[in-house]
């Protein structure tokens, strides 16, 4: 992010880098929590049928490359998307600057108006900005973004599928590495241990409920387990 001249800190965080920072928190959060609950409830199934580590490990890890791989093309489809139309709407307002600057001026001022600001000094801001930059101001004013500061569809592809990775790795090793007795114990254990940890950092960060965000996705991880672990059994049974 560009410093603005004679801003009293320039190493501070502003305030909208520092929501996006935790947007990208958050987002990762939630990845973990997809790689956590779909990997746990793949190898739960799987181990309930068999007692293959082969056949429980390959079920996994093509679960976790596969979910990794969906999470990424999802996230950057969706990113390049949002970033299009940002940038089209930036296009347009940097047309629409170039042809009608009086009118722009005027809605730049209305803007300022509308947040409270007499009309003498709304004006006097707007014609100080636009003097400045007109495109950044207009940009930030009227569509809340910051062309200098869109979001990367690559970054964005490559942090939820990292972020989808560690938490798949977390069920996969529990299934793994303990005894054939206690594999779907410990996992169930440690991902409902893990889910309570993820939920209630994600409550920190979006400033709701803890508690309430920490039950949900623990309930919704335990139902994930214990369904996948009655198909498994079913399969297993069947001997399919
Ligand atoms: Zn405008």
């Amino acid at each position: 992010m560009e410093n603005t001249p004679g801003s009293p800190h320039p190493h501070e965080p502003h305030g909208e880098g520092l929501a996006s920072r935790l947007n990208w928190l958050r987002a990762g959060v939630l990845g973990a929590n997809d790689g956590i609950v779909s990997t746990a409830g793949l190898v739960v199934g799987v181990a309930a049928a068999t007692t293959s580590a082969s056949a429980i490990f390959t079920a996994g890890i093509a679960g976790l490359t596969a979910g990794a791989i969906s999470m990424a093309v999802g996230e950057y489809v969706s990113v390049s998307a949002q970033r299009d139309s940002e940038r089209a709407l930036l296009a347009k307002e940097r047309t629409e600057l170039s042809e009608e600057p009086e009118f722009e001026l005027a809605e730049l001022a209305d803007i300022y108006q509308s947040k409270g600001l007499t009309p003498e000094t709304a004006r006097k801001v707007a014609e100080e900005l636009t003097a400045h930059d007109a495109f950044l101001a207009h940009a930030e004013a009227e569509l809340g973004l910051d062309p200098h500061e869109l979001t990367n569809p690559w970054a964005a592809a490559v942090s939820s599928a990292v972020s989808f990775t560690l938490g798949a790795l977390l069920p996969l090793l529990a299934i793994i590495l303990p005894p054939t007795t206690a594999r779907i114990p410990v996992t169930f254990a440690a991902v409902l241990i893990a889910l309570a940890i993820t939920g209630s950092v994600s409550a920190r960060l979006g400033g709701s409920n803890r508690a309430r965000a920490v039950l949900r996705v623990v309930i919704g991880g335990a139902l994930a387990m214990a369904i996948t672990y009655g198909i498994g059994q079913l399969a297993g049974v069947a001997g399919i």
